[in-house]
């Protein structure tokens, strides 16, 4: 349970990535700040979270199991919080999609607006309530470049990222009202399992009905010079944790 003047802070997931250095990063606070909920879809993925949280895990961190494309596991989730009281949500879940269009079913575009838009929606919606009722709070949102400028075969992502920034910007006046922050983090490329998972994605590609100068311009030009930009820009998950500690402090 959080002590007295320690802040509430609820993290989506946390198995991997950011999300796990975010989570070891706060409840290693020096001062003891922060109560971390650290939440992940799967528990059995908890043993890297754990080993990395140390003396800190029981402590100044705790795990629930949540998966943000699930209304019923958001709404379990919150109200297995003390009070429902958090006072930092921060929404790190995502996944990622590369590819053209035309092999990507609907299907699969719908599991990344489940969990990068309506699962941020999700989120939001449920801690809001008593967040205005306590007039404070502070929602974070993990967006990406790529929800400020399209890239090619990234359309489904992007789209989803673009559409959370929209619906972020018209909440943040809103909130605004109620003294409860809104942030959007928007790093470039991290070294996470995501970048991993999308060269292994670049591998299995098939270009159906894609013109050869789209192709082209992909293979040639858009991945190598995505893959030095990666190596000589990328940053580490630690470095986004560090970032959020400054703009939540
Ligand atoms: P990882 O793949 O390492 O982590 C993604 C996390 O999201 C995992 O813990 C994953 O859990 C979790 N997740 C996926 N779906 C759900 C769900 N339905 N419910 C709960 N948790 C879920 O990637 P990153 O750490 O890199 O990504 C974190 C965030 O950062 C994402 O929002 C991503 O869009 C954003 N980002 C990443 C960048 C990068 O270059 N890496 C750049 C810019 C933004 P599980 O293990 O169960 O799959």
């Amino acid at each position: 349970m959080a002590n007295s003047g320690q802040k509430v802070v609820l993290i989506t997931g946390c198995s991997s990535g950011i999300g796990l250095r975010i989570a070891v990063t706060l409840a290693k606070d020096e001062k003891k700040r922060y109560h971390v909920i650290a939440t992940m879809r799967d528990l059995k993925k908890k043993d890297k979270l754990v080993e990395a949280a140390g003396d800190a895990y029981g402590k100044t961190l705790m795990l629930l199991p949540l998966d943000v494309c699930s209304d019923e596991s958001v709404k379990q989730c919150i109200n297995n919080v003390k009070d429902r009281h958090i006072d930092i949500l921060i929404n790190n879940a995502g996944v990622g999609l590369l590819g053209p269009v035309e092999s990507i079913s609907i299907e699969e575009m719908k599991r990344v607006f489940e969990t990068n838009f309506f699962g941020v929606v999700r989120m939001i919606k449920e801690v809001m309530p008593d967040m205005k009722k306590r007039r404070s709070g502070h929602i974070l949102v993990m967006s990406s470049v790529m929800g400020l400028q399209g890239v090619v075969f990234n359309d489904v992502y992007t789209a989803s990222k673009f559409a959370m920034e929209g619906f972020c910007e018209s909440m943040a006046v809103q909130l605004m009202k109620f003294n409860i922050r809104l942030s959007m983090i928007e790093p470039g490329p991290v070294h996470t399992e995501f970048e991993t998972k999308m060269m292994e994605d670049v591998a299995k590609m098939e270009y159906p009905g894609v013109d050869a100068d789209t192709v082209r311009y992909f293979k040639d030009v858009y991945l190598p010079s995505s893959i030095d930009i990666f190596e000589a820009m990328g940053q580490m998950p630690d470095d986004i944790a560090k970032c959020i500690k400054k703009v939540i402090e």
